[in-house]
């Protein structure tokens, strides 16, 4: 039997860093990446045999936890059938349908139509484009942290695999690109209103995460996703909400995801990606109907797939939603706030400063940072981040698989029952004292 030692040796033989996404790489928390080959319900199993409770849930998308019968079904009943035509296919449709019912609001217009692709990243990139495309303009705003993929304009700043290497950004980007792309921080009104002022004529969209998870869980502070719809709308410009994490998983504001609906405003495009393609490629931009036939071949703006709408993908996202129930939410809420107490308790019980950073079942953990809480991405980065490799591996040897950096919000499932919420909870306290030092 190959150990993860010797899938990694090779690996790093055939692939920069032996991955396919570098936070994979175990980059930050130091050790060999663990190599998984199955998963089931709340667990994960790995290439030796040793299983774990996954609180990485596939990045996400893993809503109803792995393997989950109906999605296993509904993917094999869509090969069955072949594996993609390149053509229209009854289930893009259904998928369309399923989230245009969820995302609504009362006398909002929601999410009137979509277009399907493959990744999030493409989501947000075509997103862009759109924004530029309605409305002549070239600036895009983003919020130092945010992560909205690797497209090359929306790479200044950004958290996840980028505040993982601390890069500043990405080598292979243009001055150029780099210039359209203004970055403030988070939860900062005085600065957006600053950009604004100075750029109000030029600024075809300000993009933010619904929730921003990317650099750590940070809420946005009172009224702030208001403040961006306000003051967008007062200079022509677009909002660009990325629900690619927070959609059909956070239920703030209903199960769709986290935008202010209930506040009585809507953004003018979301995205969404992860639990819509229930762990199969699939991603989606979404708006008014005015807004979204500027996409081809309705309207000017170009945007294609050879997989986008891929009937397999549709399939398992589909079986996805209509199997994420205001139960399975309930769930999932639920659980996620006896992890978060728990680890805030065992950090606390070993002496160990932090902030237990939560929106919804979202959460992570920042080391040292009780002073100012975490507001924004220089806070962040402030943090001791370096508790958080003996936190993971002490977890890891326990069989608990949590999100290999600190700047990873942890990701429960309808499948985390008690027994493997009870399997999490016994080993917080070790890795607590490990974090502790
Ligand atoms: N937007 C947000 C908020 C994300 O969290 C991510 C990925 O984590 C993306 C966009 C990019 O999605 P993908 O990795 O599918 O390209």
């Amino acid at each position: 039997m190959a150990t993860n030692q010797d899938l990694h040796t090779a690996a790093r033989d055939l692939m920069p860093g032996g991955v396919n996404s570098p936070v994979r790489a175990f980059g930050s928390v130091g050790g060999t990446p663990v190599s998984m080959v199955a998963g089931e319900g709340p667990y994960l199993t790995d290439t030796e045999g040793k299983r774990y409770v996954d609180l990485v849930g596939s990045w996400g998308p893993a809503l109803l936890g792995h393997k989950h019968p109906k999605v296993i079904e509904a993917v094999h009943a869509a090969v069955d059938q072949g594996l993609g035509f390149g053509t229209s296919h009854p289930a893009e449709a259904r998928l369309a349908e399923l989230v245009r019912e969820r995302v609504r609001g009362e006398n909002l217009t929601g999410a009137q139509m979509i277009r399907m692709v493959s990744t999030g990243t493409e989501a947000t990139m075509t997103a862009i484009r759109l924004a530029r495309g309605v409305t002549g303009k070239n600036l895009v705003v983003k919020f130092a942290g945010c992560y909205h993929g690797h497209s090359d304009g929306l790479l200044a700043a950004a958290g996840s695999g980028v505040a993982t290497l601390g890069l500043p950004g990405s080598a292979g980007v243009t001055q150029a690109q780099a210039s359209e792309t203004i970055v403030i921080e988070y939860n900062d009104r005085q600065a957006l209103e600053a950009v604004f002022a100075e750029h109000g004529d030029n600024v075809a969209a300000v993009i933010t995460e619904a929730t921003p998870a990317n650099m750590g869980v940070v809420p946005p502070s009172e009224g702030f996703n208001a403040f961006i719809r306000e003051i967008t709308q007062r200079h022509g410009a677009l909002m660009i909400f990325d629900e690619v994490m927070t959609g059909f998983r956070i239920t703030e504001a209903g199960y769709w995801g986290a935008s202010g609906r209930v506040e009585g405003w809507e953004p003018d495009i979301f995205t969404f990606g992860k639990v819509i393609g229930g762990g199969l490629p699939t991603a989606a931009l979404a708006g008014r109907r005015e807004i979204m036939e500027h996409l081809a071949p309705t309207g000017p703006v170009y945007h294609a797939g050879t997989l986008s709408g891929n009937p397999v993908a549709m399939a398992a996202g589909v079986a996805t939603l209509e199997n994420a129930t205001a139960e399975v939410y309930r769930h999932i809420d639920e659980k996620a706030q006896v992890v978060a107490d728990a680890l805030a308790a065992a950090l606390s019980d070993a002496g160990v400063d932090h902030t237990l950073q939560k929106v919804g079942s979202l959460f992570s953990v920042a080391f040292g940072t009780s002073a100012t809480g975490v507001h924004n991405y220089a806070q962040a980065q402030a943090q001791e981040a370096f508790r958080y490799g003996p936190f993971f591996h002490a977890m890891l040897e326990q069989g608990v698989y949590l999100p290999p950096s600190v700047f990873e919000a942890w990701f429960l499932s309808a499948a985390h029952d008690d027994e493997a919420v009870g399997r999490i909870l016994q080993a917080l306290p070790a890795a607590a004292r490990a974090a502790a030092g």
